[in-house]
This record gives structure tokens, sequence and C-alpha cells, in this order.
């Protein structure tokens, strides 16, 4: 386990497309325990593998502590609502801003087993689904603000 450094809004990386995983090897998985403890570290509730420098589709989520949802490979297949809330990012400390997101949306990805799972959100948990989800496609959530 280990503290990853988190790249900042300036960085081109942030801009970048991340590929696919195509197999859950160790490496993935310590990623995804180094990703958790990176995120708690930063008090945050979302983080994507890009963030800490990997261009792979990983995304972990944690809105309610205790809660975590770890996603390879992750893709919206369904939304519904509007929702128009204050957001930030461990990227752009000490930022906020209001963006326009679906209210409820359905996500299908993979676990760290390699199974496929399919998660819903609302609200919060939502906008944090589509903001990590847009750090795959190397989208950032001033690139919403409403
Ligand atoms: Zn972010």
């Amino acid at each position: 386990m280990a503290i990853l450094n988190i790249i900042k809004e300036g960085d081109e990386t942030l801009r970048k497309i991340s590929r696919p995983v195509t197999e859950i090897t160790p490496r993935i998985l310590t990623l995804l325990d180094d990703m958790k403890d990176t995120m708690h570290h930063a008090d945050g509730c979302g983080l994507a593998a890009v963030q800490v420098g990997v261009l792979r589709r990983i995304v972990i989520v944690e809105v309610e502590p205790g809660v975590l949802y770890e996603l390879i490979n992750p893709r919206i297949v369904a939304f519904a609502g509007e929702q128009r809330e204050e957001e930030g990012c461990l990227s752009l400390p000490g930022k906020q801003g209001r963006t326009k997101r679906p209210y409820a949306v359905t996500v299908r990805a993979l676990n760290r087993h390699g199974e496929e799972i399919e998660v819903s959100g609302q609200g919060l948990l939502a906008r944090a689904f589509c903001h990590e989800i847009d750090h795959l496609d190397g989208k950032l959530y001033i690139d919403r603000l409403v």
C-alpha cells in the first residue's frame, strides 16, 4: 500500500484518454489498493487512475464512508434526470464549480475479480460516477460548468 502523487490541473496527462484494462493483473490490484489509500489520504470521494498518472480505465468512488466502488472499464449505460451542484476535484485543489449532471446513472464495469457488475447511483453518487468516468476521457468538471 502506498500514497501516490495526485497530478494537478496543467499536467497534460489529465487530458489524455485512458486505455481499457485487458487483464486484471496483480499490478492492477495493487494500483486499486494504492488508489484507495491515496483517496483517503487526500480526503476525497473519488479518484481515477489517470490522476495518479496511470492511463488505465479504472476509477474508485466512496461517497459514503466504507462503501467503496472499484470500477474497471466503467461505462454509463443509463441515465436520467438532471442536477446542478457544486463539484470539486483532487486535481484542482481548493476549487469548486457548479456542473450539470444526470440525477441518476447506471454504470457497468468489471470488479477486481474480473466479474461484470452493474451499479446505480443518485445524487452525489451519480455525480461522482460521472466525474470519475469523465477523467478516463480526459475531461474535467470545469468543462461542464453551468
Ligand atoms: Zn476529479
